[in-house]
């Protein structure tokens, strides 16, 4: 497209996988030059598609296959970049897909936007691929702009130290990595700036947060805390062997940190997480999850649960399932266990069927519904301060919908809030996935 002379192409994004690989995107985006860009959505045409991989599961690396011919059957003269997880992990098996331009590494992100102003088709792919290993500083750009409007995530974190027998994760991300505290608050100001007003840190271990540059994140989130940039301040997942009392307590004192709550189970099976290679036992992760519902009566408390590790017995199972019930959790994500090429458990004998995997999931699910749904219900008649996201219409009814301090979907009847307002709502009904109230007066 020609603008006076300049030319302007389409380029299209590709997210897959979590908050981390999120944000990654959203910051190239920012950093390619003002009016150069278009962004379209796939599966518009583009000139320049970027996939922003996952490698997780092995549904995610089919995905991401599946996003990789249609981008080349869209635009056959576009050109196609392959990035994230899986191109870091995978190189070699992204090579000998057709179409396939360039495949940059997780590090070498950082270099993203002068390839796209450069892309070309090439004959054979192009690999930009580091070791991930060698990569000691936190390389990550700040952003100002975020896809969604009240919530920003913000990336503190990279890299995981730890080794769970399941995860590929760390031969992806490579060691943990931190942003210095002075730059995390300048981020905030940024993003605060830009009229955020919940910011949720993120990092691929962030219970590491700090450890490589002589702090940590209790002490982050007490900067944070005294700093008062923003309203609302969110945590992402965190690792039930480093949620301390202390940081527990912080949380319940503090008047910035949302009462959520993260914590990856992965197993309640007491040999299972000896054979994840994870850093608690079953008892510990009740006995953090009872604190903090002790200490934060209206948290929300969430994790994830992995469905058919290698060997897992329909004992194993059970006890996974009977912790679950057991405990204060108040939602679950459940996640099949996929088989990882590279990690111990691919090595691992009785590797379950996609049958009782499919049925332990269904059942797990079931419970963490009941279990959300009752935590839903203890609301009603209770008002509770809403950052509002934007107009909802389900059912007759049109409204506005946002989320709560504590991890609450609420749609708002008849209200006609402005987006980025916290308002106050009575909790009057729960329907599926939602909290149903009303504005209250006062
Ligand atoms: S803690 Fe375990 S599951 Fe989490 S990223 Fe590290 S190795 Fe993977």
């Amino acid at each position: 497209m020609d603008r006076g002379g300049l030319i302007v192409e389409r380029i299209s994004f590709v997210t897959l996988g979590c908050k981390v690989n999120q944000y990654d995107s959203a910051a190239i985006l920012n950093m390619l030059p003002e009016g150069r860009y278009k962004e379209v959505s796939f599966p518009e045409k583009a000139d320049i598609y970027v996939i922003n991989t996952c490698t997780v599961t092995q549904k995610a690396d089919a995905e991401a296959r599946n996003f990789i011919n249609r981008a080349k059957r869209i635009n056959p003269d576009g050109v196609v970049i392959v990035t994230g997880c899986y191109a870091q992990v995978s190189p070699s098996e992204l090579e000998k897909l057709e179409g396939v331009d360039y495949i940059m590494g997780n590090f070498d992100k950082v270099n993203l936007t002068e390839v796209i102003q450069d892309a070309k088709p090439q004959r054979e792919a192009k690999v930009i691929v580091s070791d991930i290993f060698k990569i000691r500083r936190f390389e990550s750009p700040e952003i100002k702009e975020f896809p969604e409007r009240t919530r920003a995530f913000l990336k503190v974190q990279d890299g995981c130290n730890y080794r769970c027998t399941f995860c590929i994760i760390p031969y992806a991300r490579g060691r943990s990595r931190s942003l210095p505290v002075i730059e995390v608050l300048r981020r905030m100001e940024m993003l605060s700036n830009s009229g955020y007003k919940e910011i949720v840190l993120t990092g691929i271990h962030l219970a590491s947060y700090g450890r490589d540059i002589g702090t940590d994140l209790l002490s982050l989130l007490a900067v944070i805390e005294k700093a008062k940039i923003v309203k609302r301040v969110r945590l992402s997942s965190l690792d039930p062997a480093d949620t301390t009392e202390r940081l527990i307590n912080f949380v319940a004192s503090s008047e910035t940190i949302c009462p959520q709550f993260h914590l990856a189970l992965q197993s309640g099976d007491v040999d299972i997480l000896k054979r994840m290679r994870r850093r608690y036992s079953a008892d510990k992760f009740l006995h953090v999850t009872n604190l903090i519902r002790e200490k934060l009566p209206d948290a929300a408390i969430g994790t994830d649960i992995m469905v058919g590790f290698p060997g897992e017995t329909d004992k194993e199972f059970e006890n996974s399932f009977n912790l679950a019930k057991e405990s204060a959790l108040t939602y679950f994500h459940v996640f099949p266990y996929s088989r990882r090429k590279g990690t111990p458990a691919a090595l691992m004998q009785n590797q379950i069927s996609s049958q009782i995997i499919k049925s332990r999931s269904a059942s797990l699910r079931g419970l963490g519904s009941q279990k959300k749904n009752e935590f839903y219900r203890s609301f009603i008649g209770r008002k509770l301060p809403v950052l509002v996201e934007g107009p909802v219409v389900s059912g007759h009814e049109g409204g506005s919908g946002g989320t709560t301090p504590n991890y609450i979907s609420v749609k708002i009847i008849g209200g006609d809030c402005k987006i980025g307002e916290e308002v106050q709502v009575e909790i009057r009904e729960v329907v599926g996935e939602k909290a149903l109230g009303f504005l209250a007066l006062h």
